[in-house]
């Protein structure tokens, strides 16, 4: 009996201590005044947010030096002749770029619908035609070419729209040329994450090893030709 008017006093006393309202303990503010973020619309899916540079919408390549020498189709580019490059420099950026491997497969490895996007014109996401379709894993599409294979391969089928999402933070350099930052790099493949915030090694070669040769705050981006018909659409970049 005794023990029962115990157990049951307890049991009051967790439900009124349960009841009670949350702790009152005054709420934590960082202090920090931030600035109100802008208001941006960040348009259809794919984008181009209202705060982007587009660089191709479809009609012409006039935004990149040897655009003229690209052929445009329905609203697509196909790589010809030879790389584009901006017009304008960038540093830091969010760059988003669709690109299709050609529908009828020719050549295999790194001959099989190969272009690129580099970087300040140094550091070179790999395009290839990944699907089904081997070659050196830091060379294969979603790359940072001869560095960091991708995290997986996340490639649709050649002919098929792909799209990258890359963040990418630009090197800093000291007045004698020393690298006080290296670049970093994030890819999204397809809306897969690819490259996680990769430190880049320096500037990406066939032949040699990667090294950093300074290079100012901004520089054009380049799209790679080689040798392949490789189409793009829906370009467009936030600078950051
Ligand atoms: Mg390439």
């Amino acid at each position: 009996m005794r023990q029962s008017v115990v157990l049951g006093i307890a049991f009051l006393f967790v439900m009124v201590w349960a009841a009670q309202p949350a702790a009152s303990a005054d709420e934590w503010k960082s202090g920090i005044i931030w600035p109100q973020p802008k208001v941006i619309d960040p348009g259809p899916v794919g984008g181009p947010p209202s705060d982007a540079i587009v660089l191709f919408d479809g009609k012409d390549l006039s935004k990149f030096v040897d655009g003229d020498k690209w052929k445009i189709v329905d609203g697509y580019a196909v790589a010809d002749k030879t790389g584009i490059t901006t017009k304008q420099s960038f540093g830091s950026c969010q760059l988003h770029v669709e690109w299709a491997a050609p529908e009828k497969i020719e050549g295999s490895g790194q001959g099989r619908g190969n272009s690129g996007v580099y970087l300040m014109g140094k550091y070179e996401v790999q395009i290839l035609d990944s699907y089904e379709n081997d070659t050196y894993y830091d060379g294969q599409a979603a790359s940072i070419y001869k560095q960091s294979p991708p995290l997986v391969n996340a490639c649709r089928k050649p002919g098929q729209w792909q799209t990258y999402d890359i963040i990418f933070t630009a090197p800093k350099f000291d007045d004698k040329g020393k690298v006080l930052k290296p670049a970093y790099v994030t890819v999204l493949h397809n809306g897969v994450l690819v490259q996680n915030h990769f430190e880049i090694k320096g500037g990406t070669f066939w032949h040699k090893p990667p090294e950093y040769e300074t290079h100012p705050d901004k520089a054009p981006i380049s799209l790679q030709f080689h040798g392949n018909p490789v189409r793009f659409r829906n370009i467009w970049i936030r600078e950051l």
